[in-house]
């Protein structure tokens, strides 16, 4: 059994994970998360929280948006034009399969990202590939878009589409944040919600589905000043990065840069990129993944997205499925405020404030009234509104060169224009931010988690999660269901429960089969009641990892655990080492 069936079996019997709809013979795409998923989900987009916003909630916010959104969004976003992939469908059979990936598992190849339908259909038909299930002729390679489209409310045309991205919601709402933010840049929007893609044929799992949560940033800075004043902070830890020229010719070769080098090298395009990037593998790291399974690849110029100037996207190793893309750092440009500016007509952009007000001279022009009425008579209204719209410098240079400026098929000259100067103070100037974004599959990351925690010792399953984002940190056990032990193990779970721990309370079992279960969904710690407790109110802590014990006094407990919980403290700090008697 792959590793992949190993945990999606735990996920449905412990409860973490399974696919959705079963009883309706399922949809392939939809997962559900059960009661220790939902928690170790919430856990790790909690973690999410706190690595990219939190850390930075000085200018980082979180804010929430709709999933439908209209279709003028997309229109302007280039969604409704790029978001597509191509599809192929048998010709005898009519089962459709994402044709670059169809490719993908019959030849060596690589860069299909950017080829057309015409190119990918003559790979296909000189490579001779057919029908995985029926052996039958494929037809021509064809477009298709994966937004989910929808009518918002009951009257036809009135479309909506799910969001494949949180960062339209972002893009949109730049403005009145930045505003209510006190209008300084560098600004982060964050949000953490629901998209739908409407994948061809999603056929890895958790990995590819059709809902999942996203986890996005944007960060939105003066392109004049694109320096990230965070960047010392991680210059000298190292990524391991693909080139795009070594992606081209298909060659996977990932060199290490340190981020400052990969910055200094143009490697990395902008600063804000190369600082996430480096927060990120911290990030999977936290999540359990050590940073020799992590990998950027630099996606070629052919391969990026429609909004993009320059992607890098996150691999992870993982057993069934090889390297998997876990998270995407794009480098937006202005692309989506300028595309939202132009559709809505709403002035999305920032202001830049001089170091000093920059003096400047402008011009006015207007029609000599006094003149103008006696010559032009009841015209000469028309034309002082036709010459206050004109640009006062042409109307300067025309006077200039000829020494008359036609208005409405009248000549004027110098005596019937007014020309005056005025004198003004620009403390700035208005402009579109660049926006830096990295982009997280929570879905991936759950899997991802819950794949680098899984172990089997002895023919056992033991899920060595991060302590940090275990559903249930801490079980209390009695030794034995009688003898006064049950009703003391309750007081303990009752104090740790008080204390905000997330813990469990089991006494139907033998303790070593309680131990077990307790390992198998990444309790890390494990407490027992036994006969000394109801002497010397003292218990034995069991460590998931190590099943190394400790004896420690119950009335210690609250604030032990916290401190071992947020890695303050390690096991053995815990309380005397114990070894079991008898
Ligand atoms: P993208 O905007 O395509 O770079 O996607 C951002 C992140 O969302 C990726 O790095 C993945 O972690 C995740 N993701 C994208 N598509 C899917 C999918 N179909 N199912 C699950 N996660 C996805």
């Amino acid at each position: 059994m792959g590793k992949y069936s190993k945990i999606l079996e735990l996920g449905k019997r412990r409860g973490f994970f399974w696919p959705s709809f079963e009883i309706y013979g399922g949809v392939s795409g939809y997962y559900d998360f059960g009661p220790l998923g939902a928690r170790l989900k919430r856990n790790i987009e909690d973690l999410w929280r706190e690595f990219f916003v939190e850390r930075h909630s000085e200018f980082i916010v979180e804010i929430e948006t709709p999933v439908i959104m209209p279709q003028p969004v997309f229109e302007a976003s280039g969604h409704l034009e790029h978001f597509t992939d191509y599809m192929v469908q048998c010709r005898k059979c009519g089962r459709i399969y994402r044709a670059d990936h169809l490719i993908e598992q019959h030849v060596e190849t690589s860069g299909l990202e950017g080829k057309s339908a015409e190119e990918l259909t003559s790979i296909i038909r000189e490579a001779g590939i057919k029908c995985p299930e029926c052996g039958g002729e494929l037809g021509n390679v064809r477009k298709f878009n994966l937004l989910m489209q929808t009518n918002i409310g009951p009257y036809k045309g009135s479309i909506g589409y799910g969001r494949p991205e949180a960062a339209q919601g972002m893009f949109i709402n730049f403005k009145r944040v930045y505003d209510q933010m006190g209008g300084r840049l560098p600004l982060g929007i964050a949000q953490i919600g629901r998209v739908m893609r409407n994948e061809i044929s999603p056929r890895q799992g958790l990995i590819r589905v059709r809902e999942f949560t996203i986890m996005e940033l944007e960060l939105f800075y003066d392109p004049k000043n694109p320096s990230c004043p965070l960047l010392s902070e991680v210059e000298n830890r190292e990524l391991k990065i693909v080139v795009a020229s070594d992606v081209e010719k298909g060659r996977w070769n990932p060199v290490k840069f340190t981020v400052r080098e990969a910055v200094e090298r143009g490697v990395i395009k902008t600063e804000w990129n190369a600082y996430f990037m480096a927060i990120a593998v911290e990030f999977l790291q936290a999540l359990g993944v050590p940073s020799e399974m992590q990998v950027f690849i630099d996606k070629p110029p052919a391969e990026l997205a429609h909004y993009s100037a320059q992607t890098f996207d996150q691999l992870v190793k993982l057993e069934d499925f090889g390297w998997v893309e876990v998270s995407g750092h794009a480098y937006r440009t202005d692309y989506d405020l300028y595309a939202h500016i132009k559709k809505s007509g709403v002035d999305l952009r920032a202001f830049r404030k001089f170091d000093k007000p920059i003096v400047k001279e402008r011009v006015k022009v207007r029609l000599n009234m006094s003149v103008a009425g006696r010559i032009f008579k009841g015209k000469a209204k028309m034309l002082r509104e036709e010459l206050s719209k004109m640009d006062p410098e042409d109307v300067m240079r025309a006077l200039e060169s000829n020494g008359w400026i036609e208005v409405l098929g009248e000549k004027l000259d110098r005596n019937l224009v007014i020309v005056e100067k005025t004198v003004e103070k620009v403390h700035g100037e208005r402009f579109i931010p660049h926006v830096a974004e990295p982009s997280f599959g929570a879905e991936r990351l759950f899997y991802v988690t819950l794949e680098y925690a899984y172990r089997e010792v002895d023919g056992r399953i033991v899920l060595s999660l991060p302590k940090r984002i275990a559903p249930i940190k801490v079980a209390v056990f009695p030794l034995v269901a009688r003898d006064g032990l049950p009703e003391k193990a309750r007081e303990v779970y009752s104090l740790l429960k008080r204390s905000g721990l997330e813990v469990v309370y089991d006494d139907t079992a033998f303790i070593g089969r309680l131990y077990a279960r307790a390992d198998e969904i990444g309790i890390p710690i494990a407490i027992t009641i036994d006969y000394d407790t109801l002497k010397d109110d003292t218990v034995t802590l069991r460590d998931r990892d190590t099943w190394r014990q400790v004896r420690t006094p119950i009335h210690k407990l609250p604030s032990l655990l916290r401190e071992y919980i947020e890695g303050r403290r390690g096991f053995e700090e815990l309380g005397t080492p114990f070894s079991k008697q008898g």
